[in-house]
């Protein structure tokens, strides 16, 4: 392999990245991944709350804006694996109307139906080693109440990526929602996907390779030709695949088509960063009179019609500790350890449609910060069905003798950010095509969570692990990767 030569360059070893990369690496081509962040540590401090929680330790620490230049900081993870380290692994695929358009909720469509991803999602499923959890049994009490209550509230157990040993490891099952396993019990794109090419010639992973920039082809700026990191290094490939997560990939982008010039002239340029979605997510904490001992918990999701586009999944263990980390400081370590005993926490999701004006701006803030600029009001079906779905569901808790107090996430609770570089059959409405391949430019893929033009009802990785295996596929069975 000639130095810094490959067949594909791709940025990112999250979901998305590893994915194409596990099958370029099997169709025998040439595969460098750079990723900005290290493998993260196996000495017990991914599953420390204090770490992981309250001091954000592995979290990102640069600030962004929002569309009113007040500083925050979004929830992304740079390391090996990307956001799929600290997943709660919920591997569910789209509904196949999920794939088209939806007028009334500003849901566009998507340029291939279920059936085309259908085989991906296979082969992502088996990778994951996928699975579902018995409910335990006060969940199970839990979940029987509502339903008797509600029939409406239909419930389905969850898949997950998670191995059935982690039940012999208590520290392990009550800190995998959130945190990073250190024995890899949780299926990760790094546990599943990289691992099992790692030792291949015809692959490299090189950490602390943080790509700041495109190169262009000499005389072609719609050709691009490699990457630069921070550290001043260039990677040449014959596909450049562009997987740094949808809050980062479209910043490349924008970045590129404006040095380039090229933001004139390509008729997706507008459109590059726009459609920002991460969910309309409210987290539910649900407190009974009565101690609870179940242990894993995620195990349920409910479906209700008259929610067409909301789940509500149960989330992992909670106790005090954790608790503690969303309470105020003033509130006494006792009072937060009794509360823990008693609480249940559920995640309540609604699709947010597509709004061209919710978007990723690179540099656009003051002193050249990131923005994200989203509102619900641009999206008001989402927001109305959410807090309906919330209000109802908290009434069902209500009648099984819970109380429920709910947060929404907020602008920082980037865990689902997707969306940004659109995949569309017209240029002028979708920035990389069916195949993945940006409009108008040559060389150049998208394969992670940006391309999605829904975001569902349902959890992302799934579908993004089956677009980068789609691309993978693909690329990889392109005889010749010149031009
Ligand atoms: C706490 C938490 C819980 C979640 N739970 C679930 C769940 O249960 N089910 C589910 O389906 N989804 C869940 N998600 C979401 C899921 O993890 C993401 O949807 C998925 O990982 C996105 O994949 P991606 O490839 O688009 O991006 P990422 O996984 O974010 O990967 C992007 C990668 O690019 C790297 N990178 C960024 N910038 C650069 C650069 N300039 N140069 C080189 N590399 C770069 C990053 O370090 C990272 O490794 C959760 C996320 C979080 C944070």
């Amino acid at each position: 392999m000639t130095p810094n030569v490959y067949d594909a360059v791709i940025i990112g070893s999250g979901a998305g990245g590893a994915a194409v990369a596990f099958n370029l690496v099997k169709a025998n081509k040439n595969v460098v991944l750079l990723e900005r962040g290290e493998s993260l540590p196996r000495d017990g401090s991914t599953l420390a709350v204090k770490t992981v929680f309250k001091q954000g330790h592995y979290k990102n620490k640069a600030p962004w804006v929002d569309n009113r230049n007040r500083t925050f900081m979004p929830e992304e993870f740079y390391n090996v694996g990307g956001k799929t380290k600290w997943y709660g692994a919920a591997l569910l695929r789209f509904a196949p109307h999920e794939f088209e358009a939806d007028e009334e909720f500003h849901c566009l469509p998507w340029p291939i139906g279920y059936a085309d991803l259908e085989p991906y999602y296979d082969q992502a499923e088996e990778l994951l080693h996928l699975h579902r959890f018995e409910n335990e049994p006060e969940l199970q009490k839990l979940i029987d109440k509502i339903v008797a209550a509600d029939p409406g509230w239909r419930p389905e157990s969850l898949p997950l990526g998670v191995k059935r040993a982690i039940l012999q490891d208590e520290n392990e099952a009550k800190h995998f929602d959130g945190f990073a396993s250190m024995c890899g019990y949780k299926s990760d794109s790094e546990v599943s996907l990289l691992n099992r090419i790692a030792d291949r010639a015809n692959f490299r992973l090189l950490t602390n390779k943080q790509v700041d920039s495109l190169l262009a082809g000499e005389d072609s700026p719609q050709t691009v030709i490699g990457v630069r990191c921070a550290d001043g290094s260039s990677f040449y490939g014959s596909r450049v695949i562009l997987a740094a997560g949808a809050m980062t990939s479209p910043r490349l982008l924008q970045d590129y088509l404006a040095q380039t010039g090229l933001n004139a002239s390509l008729p997706s340029a507008r459109l590059v960063g726009a459609h920002f979605k991460f969910h309309v997510n409210s987290a539910l904490v649900a407190f009974s009179p009565f101690a609870k001992h179940d242990m894993l918990r995620k195990t349920a999701i409910f479906f209700n019609a008259a929610y067409p586009h909301t789940t509500v999944q149960c989330l992992g263990w909670l106790d005090g500790e954790i608790l503690a980390t969303q309470l105020p400081a003033a509130v006494p370590r006792f009072v937060a350890n009794a509360m823990g005993k008693r609480a249940y926490g559920f995640f309540v999701t609604t699709e947010d449609g597509s709004s061209p004006d919710n978007r990723i701006i690179s540099c656009g803030g003051h002193g050249g910060l990131p923005v994200m600029d989203y509102e619900l009001g641009r999206i008001k079906p989402s927001r109305d069905e959410h807090r309906r779905a919330v209000r109802a569901f908290e009434g069902r808790l209500l009648q099984a003798g819970l109380m429920g107090v709910a947060k929404y996430m907020g602008l920082a609770g980037t865990a689902h950010a997707m969306g940004t570089l659109v995949t569309g059959a017209n240029p002028a409405d979708s920035v990389v095509d069916a195949d993945g391949k940006v409009h108008g430019l040559q060389n150049l893929y998208v394969g992670d969570g940006s391309i999605l033009p829904r975001a569902s009802r349902v959890n992302p990785a799934l579908t993004i692990y089956a677009w980068g295996l789609r691309l993978g596929r693909h690329l990889g069975q392109t005889d010749t990767f010149d031009g």
